[in-house]
């Protein structure tokens, strides 16, 4: 995996997190490798190693206590697990908010494997990381969802960027210099017309939102959107229509990228990966098939 994907996570994750995140993967990293220091069943630290090995050949010890053989990984996270150089990219991308079903296909493991893998992540957070697990777990199962200092820092942005287009009342002339009006007919569209030269200009033209519709909708529509919710809970929220719900996702999304918030793009995709994460059956599958519509 590139370096790039591995700090991804940086961006859902708050800064003061960050050391614990790396910490974490630092641990699947060479935990698994280390040389035990004592029996796992007895705490004993005095055994041999065996001339055998198990089948995912691992040496194996014996202990002078308890007489019981052992490996490096039993009795941790990663017993009885295989394909153990996996690791550091499955916790990177769990961190990063990707679903287990990418994963699966981006890592090439099976669902059996993915889901156990899951367990001893969510256990190995718990118990090494507490300050992590009590960040990660909620927003992860998506049940805390307070923006990051960054990604509201971003959303002021974006929403200055809306009210500037939507309450604007005067513009300069891009051709005479002349203070343009707003036009009143068009109460709902930052459209502006010069007097004395006749040019026009709609703020929005040079937008990904040009030509969509219910302006007033979109300060509601981005809070929505923010916190990761689907297009059929907007849909009904806002009485608008799914076609409709698909597009703005689409388009605003874009302006976004357009205006380089890219923390906060990425925040509202793995929101609503999250939100995918905390429901079942049914409902899972319908906003997949949303997911590919839009
Ligand atoms: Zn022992
Ligand atoms: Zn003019």
């Amino acid at each position: 995996m590139k370096k790039q994907k591995e700090v991804d996570y940086y961006k859902v994750i708050p800064k003061y997190l960050h050391k614990d995140a790396d910490a974490l993967i630092d641990y699947v990293k060479y935990f698994p490798y280390q040389f035990p220091t004592e029996c796992p069943f007895c705490g004993y630290r005095s055994f041999k190693q065996t001339s055998g090995t198990n089948t995912a050949g691992e040496p194996r010890f014996v202990c002078y206590s308890c007489k019981r053989n052992f490996s490096q990984l039993t009795g941790t996270y990663f017993a009885q697990m295989k394909q153990i150089e996996l690791w550091p990219d499955f916790v990177a991308l769990r961190l990063t908010g990707i679903s287990l079903i990418k994963i699966k296909n981006i890592l090439g493991m099976s669902m059996h494997a993915i889901t156990n893998r899951e367990k001893a992540l969510q256990k190995m957070v718990k118990d090494l990381f507490p300050d992590l697990a009590e960040w990660w777990l909620p927003h992860h199962q998506w049940q805390d969802r307070r923006l990051t200092s960054q990604v509201e820092k971003e959303k002021q942005v974006f929403m200055s960027f809306l009210d500037t287009l939507l309450y604007q009342e005067t513009l300069d002339c891009p051709t005479c210099g002349n203070v343009m009006k707003r036009l009143e007919a068009s109460k709902h569209r930052p459209y502006f017309v010069c007097h004395r030269c006749k040019t026009s200009k709609n703020l929005l033209s040079n937008t990904e939102l040009f030509r969509l519709d219910h302006v007033d909708l979109w300060h509601a529509y981005t809070n929505y959107l923010i916190k990761g919710e689907s297009n059929l809970t907007i849909q009904d929220m806002l009485k608008i229509s799914h076609i409709c719900a698909l597009n703005w996702r689409k388009r605003f999304i874009k302006q976004m990228t357009s205006m380089g918030l890219d923390e906060l793009v990425f925040w509202i995709n793995w929101q609503w990966g999250r939100r995918q994460g905390s429901i079942k059956g049914a409902e899972i599958s319908k906003s997949r098939k949303n997911d590919q519509e839009s």
